[in-house]
C-alpha cells in the first residue's frame, strides 16, 4: 500500500497545534496566571434565543414518528434554501436559484471539498497570508500554488497574477486580516477571471461583519460573477454556529464551465445531508426576531473590534482591519517576530494571540486578534498589554 506522498508536503505543524503547545508549556509554569486567549477564531457568545427555540421545536419533532426526519436531500431542505435565495440574495437585488443553493455542515469542509471538481493540473492563486484551508486541500491534491501577498504597501488588497492561473481564492472581509475589498477593487477579480477564463472562489465567512455600505456582501453583486465565481457561506461567525455546524455554497448555473451539476454530483456521492436541527436552527436566523438577535451579537463582537482598534492604536501600534470583521491585523513592535511577539504577549501580558506568519510569509511581522472575546477579557487583555509595554 502507498499512501499520498502529497500529505508529506504539507507542513508538519498546524498552526493552532503550535500556538496550544506553547501555551500549556506556560500554563505549566505558571499555573496562576490567568490567560485570555485573542487568539482561535471561535466565537464566545451563546446561541441566540430564536435559534434554541428552533432547535428545542426540531428536538421535539425528531422524537415523534410523524414528524421524524431521517436522511433529507443532500442539497438542503427547501424551507432553508428559500429563506436563504430571500434574505441573503433577493433583499440585495441579487437572484438566485433554490438550486444554486448547497446546504452544507459549513465552510470549511465546502472551501476544502470543492478543488474535487478542478483537473490536478489547474494552477491556484491564494492571497498570502491566508486561511489554511484553500493551500493544504490543493496541496493533497498535488496543486500547485500561486500566492498573492497582501502587505500594508498593497492595502491588503492583491495585485492580479503575473502568470495565468486558472483559481483564485478571495475571502472578503479577510480572515486574518480583517481587512476588506470595496465594490471597484472586488470588480477587477471579476474581470480578470472573465477575460482571463479563470475561476473565483469567493469565502464570504465574515459578510455578517460588514459596516460600510460600499463593501460587498457577496461577490454576485458585482456584474459578471455568475458567469465566474462561486461562494462560500457559514453561519459559524455570524451566528455562533462553531458547534452546531451549517453553511451553504452558492453555485451559479451559468458559469462558463458547468460547475452546478458537478458539485451536486459530488455532493450526492460524498455528503449526506447537514442535519435536520441544524437547517432549522440556520433557518430561524432569517425571522425577524432572529435577524434582530443575532444583529445585537454581531454589534457585541464589533464593539470590542472598534475598543481594541482604538487602544491598541493609542499604545502606538500599528493596526489594520477591525472595522468590517471581527480580525485585527497588528504589526508587531520594534521589529520582533510574530513568533517573538507571541511569546512576549504570552508571558508578560498573558494574553494569547495568532502569529501572522503562521498564515503564509507575507504575515510575518505581524499577529491576528480577535475580537470574539469578551467584553470583560477584551479590556483586561488591552488593559495588561498597555501596563506591560
Ligand atoms: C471560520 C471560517 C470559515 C467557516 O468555517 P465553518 O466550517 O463554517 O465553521 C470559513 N472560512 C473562513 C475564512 C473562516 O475563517
Amino acid at each position: 500500500m502507498k499512501i499520498n506522498d502529497h500529505y508529506t508536503e504539507l507542513s508538519s505543524n498546524y498552526l493552532f497545534a503550535d500556538i496550544a503547545k506553547r501555551v500549556k508549556a506556560f500554563k505549566a509554569q505558571s499555573p496562576k496566571a490567568d490567560v485570555i486567549s485573542l487568539g482561535i477564531g471561535d466565537v464566545t457568545q451563546p446561541l441566540c434565543p430564536a435559534v434554541v427555540v428552533a432547535l428545542h421545536k426540531a428536538a421535539d419533532e425528531m422524537g415523534q414518528a410523524a414528524t421524524f426526519h431521517g436522511y433529507g436531500p443532500e442539497q438542503g431542505y427547501d424551507f432553508l434554501r428559500n429563506a436563504i435565495v430571500e434574505h441573503d440574495f433577493r433583499v440585495r437585488g441579487i437572484s438566485i436559484d433554490v438550486d444554486e443553493i448547497f446546504v452544507s455542515d459549513g465552510a470549511k469542509s465546502d472551501t476544502g471539498n470543492f478543488q474535487e471538481l478542478l483537473s490536478a493540473d489547474s494552477v491556484v492563486a491564494v492571497t498570502d497570508p491566508v486561511y489554511p484551508v484553500y493551500v493544504d486541500s490543493n496541496l493533497m491534491a498535488g496543486r500547485s500554488i500561486v500566492k498573492l501577498p497582501c502587505t500594508a504597501e498593497n492595502g491588503f488588497v492583491p495585485a492580479l497574477p503575473a502568470q495565468h492561473v486558472d483559481v483564485i481564492y478571495l475571502c472578503y472581509p479577510n480572515n486574518p486580516t480583517g481587512t476588506t475589498l470595496t465594490k471597484q477593487q472586488l470588480k477587477l477579480w471579476v474581470d480578470y477571471a472573465l477575460s482571463n477564463d479563470a475561476l473565483i472562489f469567493y469565502d464570504a465567512a465574515y459578510e455578517a461583519f460588514i459596516q460600510n455600505d460600499d463593501i460587498p456582501h457577496s461577490i454576485y453583486e458585482i456584474s459578471g460573477a455568475r458567469q465566474c465565481a462561486v461562494e462560500f457561506h457559514s453561519y459559524s461567525k455570524t451566528a455562533g454556529f462553531t458547534g452546531v455546524r451549517c453553511g451553504y455554497t452558492v453555485v451559479p448555473k451559468d458559469l462558463r464551465i458547468s460547475l452546478n451539476p458537478l458539485w451536486n454530483r459530488r455532493q450526492t456521492t460524498k455528503f449526506n445531508g447537514t442535519s435536520y436541527l441544524s437547517q432549522r436552527a440556520a433557518e430561524a436566523i432569517y425571522t425577524p426576531e432572529g435577524k434582530k438577535q443575532v444583529r445585537a451579537t454581531i454589534n457585541y463582537y464589533m464593539k470590542n473590534a472598534c475598543i481594541m482598534r482604538e487602544e491598541l492604536t493609542d499604545m502606538n501600534f500599528k493596526v489594520y482591519g477591525g472595522s468590517d470583521a471581527p480580525y485585527l491585523w497588528v504589526r508587531t513592535p520594534y521589529g520582533m517576530s510574530s513568533w517573538e511577539f507571541f511569546d512576549w504577549m504570552l508571558n508578560s501580558a498573558h494574553v494569547v494571540c495568532t502569529p501572522g506568519a503562521g498564515f503564509g510569509p507575507s504575515g510575518e511581522g505581524f499577529v491576528r486578534l480577535t475580537a470574539f472575546g469578551t467584553h470583560e477579557n477584551t479590556e483586561e487583555a488591552l488593559h495588561r498589554i498597555e501596563k506591560k509595554l
